[in-house]
């Protein structure tokens, strides 16, 4: 991005803006290690500084409304031509409002003033390319553009914004240079992701890893902890840096991180299809039922956190009889139920459909095309009305940027659930298919099981009068769930 044009034409002298504000780079970065900063990207690109601006936005919560004089003063020197070259720590310290924006675009077309920036990416602001970029940029809350920034080293920030690797060691699936694949991991690679996503354990795949030698490349064993850094590293999607503790909008969280130079090992010629599988994986790989008491092998009964109780509560393993039988025992109500019984019938009800209905199961291979598509003209949607936004001439305002947006973000996030779904449905891939397809399902493990079974039923257990001893298959309830047309 921002390199590019730097090495086409880089004007001899520069102005270093800096600002001080009540935000936490303003606070934590104070003026003077921003112009160091920015004194070294000068060197760099191999401009002279000329001049300093600073403005100190500190004062009060009207600060926003309020002119920056220096900021003003710098545009009109830029425009006398007393330098060619902007330079400030980020483009958040730079631009407030992506109304400002408009006259460095002016700047830039009219006066060929360059802009650089330590820690976030350039744009080339006399194409109409960069412009468009820059301006959704502008447009996007600044502080998120800014928080990352802070989280990560200058240099490497400056690597990760250019979609280059930072270094390290080899990454799993690629050769030294970060950049190439290796051809025999990523296929392993991609194989675990799609496994995972029908429902193996993480546990099954890097345990058959290591049996089979394979090590990682540190040359140690794998584990939970490696294998799911790995697995899940952002990387494999084909973007720079790291997705902060707690996120739960992984689509968001992905969309901000910078493209990588290198191939996503997930799908190395489809990036859409790469995250997609990524995204997928981290709903899957975080969701909480797979986390109790401690990881993904802890499902001792097939139906914990899959049956519902009667009295709406989610079923979970709950302990043994005193005779040593498993039963479920519902979160809510503590109610309990031998396992045994309606775990055998449930199964009995899953391989009879397994085998009525086959390969229908299936999802249709073009069903996510229409998702995807539409999930596309969204997000197009979203960045239109940023872009109009950030051109003063559109008359879009704020209040119908917030419409918007609002109006948008539930028909996102449907779209998702609907991929989210099928992933869920491709479980059942080699199972429907397979030549004795309820064979197939019971050769399976827990986890997977779980996923088939929520895939095709859904399981109620019912009050049980008092005092039977014999299981009654009226106590439970089995309902068929549709499967996508
Ligand atoms: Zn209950």
């Amino acid at each position: 991005m921002g390199r590019t044009t730097v090495e086409v034409a880089a004007p001899r002298t520069a102005a270093i803006y800096l600002r001080i504000s009540e935000d936490r780079e303003g606070r934590e970065l104070g003026v003077t290690r921003q112009q160091q900063h920015c004194r070294q990207l000068a060197k760099r690109l191999g401009v002279k500084v000329v001049a300093i601006f600073t403005d100190n936005d500190i004062s009060a919560a009207a600060a926003s409304q309020k002119e920056r004089p220096e900021y003003l003063r710098m545009i009109r020197d830029a425009k006398t031509g007393l330098f060619g070259t902007i330079i400030a720590y980020t483009s958040g310290r730079l631009t407030r409002a992506p109304r400002e924006f408009e006259g460095q675009i002016d700047l830039a077309r009219n006066h060929g003033v360059l802009f650089q920036f330590v820690a976030s990416p350039s744009f080339d602001l006399t194409t109409s390319a960069g412009r468009m970029m820059a301006r959704m940029m502008a447009a996007k809350d600044t502080g998120e553009v800014e928080d990352i920034s802070e989280r990560q080293s200058d240099r490497k920030q400056q690597l990760i914004a250019n979609g280059e690797w930072t270094g390290g060691r080899r990454p799993f699936g690629y050769d030294d240079d970060g950049l190439t694949l290796r051809p025999a991991e990523q296929e392993r690679g991609l194989d675990a992701a799609k496994r995972l996503l029908a429902g193996d354990s993480a546990r099954s795949i890097f345990t058959e890893w290591n049996v089979a030698g394979m090590t990682t490349t540190a040359g140690g064993p794998w584990d939970g902890s490696n294998f799911r850094q790995m697995i899940l590293r952002p990387r494999n999607a084909g973007r720079v840096g790291k997705i902060p503790p707690g996120t739960k909008d992984f689509r968001k969280a992905l969309d901000k991180l910078p493209k990588s130079r290198w191939p996503p090992l997930f799908a190395p010629d489809d990036r859409q299809a790469a995250e997609d599988t990524w995204v997928a994986l981290m709903i899957k790989m975080t969701d909480p039922t797979r986390q109790k008491n401690g990881g993904a092998t802890s499902l001792v009964l097939v139906g914990s956190h899959l049956y519902t109780c009667w009295c709406g509560s989610i079923a979970r393993s709950g302990g043994t009889t005193a005779s040593k039988q498993s039963r479920y025992m519902c979160k809510g109500g503590g109610h309990t139920r031998l396992a045994g019984p309606v775990d055998e019938l449930v199964r009995a009800v899953v391989c009879a459909r397994l085998d009525s209905q086959g390969v229908r199961l299936l999802p249709k291979t073009g069903d996510r095309e229409p998702l995807l598509k539409r999930l596309a003209l969204l997000k197009a949607r979203a960045e239109e009305a940023a872009a109009l936004f950030g051109d003063p001439e559109s008359g879009f305002t704020a209040e119908q940027l917030k419409v918007t947006n609002a109006r948008l973000k539930p028909k996102i996030e449907e779209v998702e659930r609907e991929l989210a779904q099928l992933a869920d449905g491709s479980a059942l891939e080699g199972i429907a298919d397979a030549p004795s397809p309820s064979a197939a399902f019971l050769a399976k493990g827990i986890e997977r099981q779980r996923v088939i079974i929520g895939a095709l039923v859904e399981v109620t257990i019912l009050k049980a009068p008092r005092g039977r001893r014999d299981f009654d298959p009226e106590t439970v309830r089995i309902v068929p769930r549709p499967r996508p047309a």
